[in-house]
């Protein structure tokens, strides 16, 4: 674990979960004793169907909620959308900006995702940054650079607010791989040495989580990597147990 910041565990649901599922909320509420919630922070990011019963559900405990995506505008004649104000309505605290899913199959680029994440902070909320390279671009030795360009690109260069940036490579995504602890430390410590380029001391707070096929089995091990403070964890997510055990991955 990387330093002094607080890890922070977000689940990603992504298009999972129905108005039954409000008992798995409940459950990660309940069992989020007072020792775990001392050392870590919770985020649960259900679809925006789910968001107001969420946050209805959290509203007096510790585990925040989330949303998975946001429109950059306002309001407007945007079928289907929704606004980083809307989610903030909701009851939500955060917003996840450029997950890999959007940037491919919705053709989001990184000046997309860098509006989404001011339009978070216009709304008051935290936007979570996802980039990571594809196969390919490891394959081609191409990790450190395409992070760095997503990073430079999809990240504002005022930071008027906090953030936090997730790497996920792509291919590890819900496919049961994962990166070496080495090849997690190497981008990790890019991104970290990025950051306090750009911003200064402000480079040195943002927690940077690891997303990609993060389970209780391998949690302590990319948990414990310099420069991770964190895990935005998708399948796992969704079972109360697999998400706190995470968690407790996040402790040391
Ligand atoms: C994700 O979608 O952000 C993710 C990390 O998924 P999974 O944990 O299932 O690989």
């Amino acid at each position: 674990m990387a330093g002094n910041l607080r890890p922070l565990v977000a689940g990603n649901w992504k298009m999972n979960g129905l108005k039954a599922s409000t008992e798995v909320l409940r459950a990660i509420i309940n069992d989020y004793d007072a020792a775990l919630a001392g050392r870590v922070d919770l985020l649960v990011c259900p679809p925006a169907t789910l968001l107001t019963a969420f946050a209805d559900l959290a509203q007096g405990h510790r585990v925040a909620i989330g949303a998975q995506d946001c429109h950059s505008e306002l309001a407007g004649a945007f079928t289907g959308d929704i606004s980083a104000e809307m989610i903030a309505d909701a009851g939500a605290a955060a917003v996840i900006v450029g997950h890999s899913e959007r940037r491919a199959g919705h053709g989001e680029s990184d000046a997309d995702i860098c509006a989404k994440a001011k339009a978070a902070w216009r709304a008051g909320l935290l936007p979570i940054v996802c980039v990571g390279e594809t196969r390919a671009q490891r394959d081609a030795g191409q990790t450190l650079a395409v992070v760095e360009r997503q990073v430079a690109q999809s990240v504002p260069d005022t930071l008027p607010a906090d953030v936090v940036i997730a790497y996920e490579p792509v291919w590890a995504i819900g496919t049961g791989l994962t990166p070496t602890t080495g090849d997690v430390a190497e981008v990790h410590g890019a991104i970290r040495r990025q950051l306090v380029a750009r911003y200064g001391g402000q480079g040195e707070s943002i927690r940077l989580l690891y997303g990609g096929s993060v389970k209780p089995s391998n949690a302590a091990e990319l948990m414990a990597v310099e420069h991770v403070n964190g895990a935005l964890v998708g399948g796992a997510s969704l079972f109360a147990a697999d998400f706190l055990a995470i968690a407790r991955g996040c402790c040391g």
